[in-house]
């Protein structure tokens, strides 16, 4: 068969600029991005209770490009992984084998151990509430094909707690959209169309999850609670969710943190409703902090968190969410016949073998000669412990002496996963503020991992599943880096071109 569809070439991006074209799009871009809430906090410590000041977020000046066919299939792949999660977090048994402070990784990873017996114990006692919400992000990069094959979609992860950029992702998204409105890119890439820009309306569709949990709890002037992190710098993409409650939804929310909440907040002792303050009940709790150990510097954290898990509210996510977003349930996954086991007969099995598709090779390091693999092929992969938030992994040459030092033990709370190949020589020019080179535009060569956001409501008697796909992010990293968090300072937000 002819090849007639001419290809796009990855190592052509992005289309050169004269300086002074690029100066100027660096300062359209900067002034769209602080005139229309696409912010971060300034890094300062402590964060001043009420802050003065604004930085904008750090930002590609060109969108990425994407093939259309992979971010249609990972939107498409986004409606059963909704799903697929909704059955792990009310898989009980399957929780306690693969996660457990008995069998599972709770037995050796303190962090999961603690989550899981906090867990156990108020199953024990009986739980209140069975419906749960989840706000997810499923991320991918492109895996570059062999002999010139075209590149496949390979995920890279699945977020259960604290998704973030939504809102973000939304407006950067919208300043790409600007910078080809108001400059046509200064004619450097004449292919491109409006339609190559998609449509993000995340912000929306995220909250729309959250009022849906707030209205099958169905209590007037209930609010939201959002728990937050002391000192976070991310404060907008939380803050344009509130708005949204409030302004299409008319729903108010409370932020607090773990520590706050300590104090601030108690159970009706008949039904278990969560107080506020005194006096307000709170429908559902969602988490944007609690997805790491060091939001529970003391027990008295934990014990936070388990009074409103024992609550009547509805959690986004509950602990056996967060715990399926682990790590291991992602390798676990792979093994013969567990997708079957949760998707049942509702999942036609093409739709089953695109999402299989989509996963590169993972083992644990308690398996047979897991070690040895790992060692053998250290250079082409990456070992993650159970953790969020960026920071944690080992790669390639690092591997060898990590594996080294670790005690076998432990092995069992690490996963080993081969590296997705991005197409090489793709660049960008990336903004970020405060930096010494603030005021231009660095071009550097890069790796963009997409984001597809989706919510489901589920865990009630007739185990049904609402569920959405409702959006999508692109972060974007420097090459050299092997991490790509926005958050922890490796990585810039961008938008799609579709190719
Ligand atoms: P976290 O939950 O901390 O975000 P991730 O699994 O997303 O953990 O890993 C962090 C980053 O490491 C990713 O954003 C990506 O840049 C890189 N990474 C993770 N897994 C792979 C992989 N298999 N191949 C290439 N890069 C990866
Ligand atoms: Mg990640
Ligand atoms: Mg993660």
């Amino acid at each position: 068969m002819s090849t007639s569809v001419s290809r796009f070439v990855f190592s052509e991006w992005p289309p050169t600029l004269t300086d002074d074209q690029l100066q100027a799009l660096t300062l359209y871009a900067t002034t769209y991005a602080l005139s229309h809430g696409l912010l971060y906090l300034p890094p300062i410590k402590p964060q001043p209770r009420v802050p003065i000041s604004a930085i904008h977020a750090p930002l590609s000046v060109f969108p990425s490009p994407f093939p259309r066919r992979l971010f249609s299939l990972a939107r498409r792949l986004q409606n059963t992984y909704n799903l697929l999660y909704a059955r792990i977090a009310t898989d009980v048994e399957f929780l306690d084998k693969v996660m457990g402070a008995v069998d599972g990784v709770g037995k050796v990873d303190d962090f999961v151990g603690q989550l899981w017996t906090g867990w156990k114990n108020l199953r024990d006692e009986g739980m209140v509430q069975p419906l749960q919400l989840g706000l997810f992000r499923s991320d991918y990069l492109l895996h570059a094909g062999l002999n010139d094959e075209p590149p496949t979609l390979k995920q890279v992860e699945f977020n259960t707690i604290s998704s973030s950029f939504g809102a973000l992702s939304e407006r950067t998204a919208a300043l790409h959209r600007y910078l080809y409105a108001t400059t046509n890119y200064y004619n450097a890439y004449p292919a491109m169309q409006p339609e190559d820009f998609p449509a993000n309306h995340t912000t929306a569709g995220l909250v729309e999850g959250l009022a849906a949990a707030h209205s099958a709890y169905n209590v007037d002037g209930a609010k939201i609670l959002f728990v937050v992190q002391d000192g976070e710098r991310n404060v907008f993409d939380q803050r344009w969710l509130e708005y949204e409650l409030l302004e299409k939804h008319s729903i108010h929310v409370v932020r607090e943190t773990f520590d706050q909440l300590a104090t601030s907040v108690s159970l009706d002792p008949t039904t278990r409703a969560l107080i506020i303050s005194g006096g307000t009940e709170i429908s559902t709790v969602y988490f944007r902090a609690g997805y790491t150990p060091t939001d529970y510097p003391t027990a008295a954290q934990y014990s936070t968190r388990f009074l409103l898990e024992r609550s009547k509210a509805i959690k986004c996510p509950s602990i056996p969410l967060q715990l399926a977003g682990g790590k291991k349930v992602q390798q676990v996954l792979t093994h013969p016949g567990m997708l079957e086991r949760f998707l049942r007969d509702e999942v036609p099995e093409a739709q089953i073998a695109e999402l299989r598709d989509s996963w590169m090779t993972m083992w644990g390091l308690d398996e047979d000669r897991g070690v040895e693999k790992a060692l053998s092929m250290a250079h082409q992969l990456v070992l993650k412990p159970q953790r969020e938030g960026g920071g944690n992994n080992v790669y390639k040459e690092a591997i060898p002496a990590f594996l080294d030092g670790l005690p076998p033990l432990e092995r069992q709370a690490w996963i080993a996963m081969e590296l997705i190949m991005p197409p090489e020589g793709t660049g960008n020019y990336l903004v970020r503020a405060g930096s010494e080179e603030a005021q231009s535009s660095v071009k550097a060569e890069v790796i963009s991992e997409l984001g597809i956001f989706g919510w489901a409501l589920f865990g009630g008697q007739d185990g049904g599943v609402r569920e959405k796909e409702v959006g999508w992010l692109v972060r974007t990293k420097g090459k050299e880096s092997n991490e790509g968090g926005v958050a922890t300072g490796f990585s810039v937000l961008d938008s799609v071109l579709l190719v």
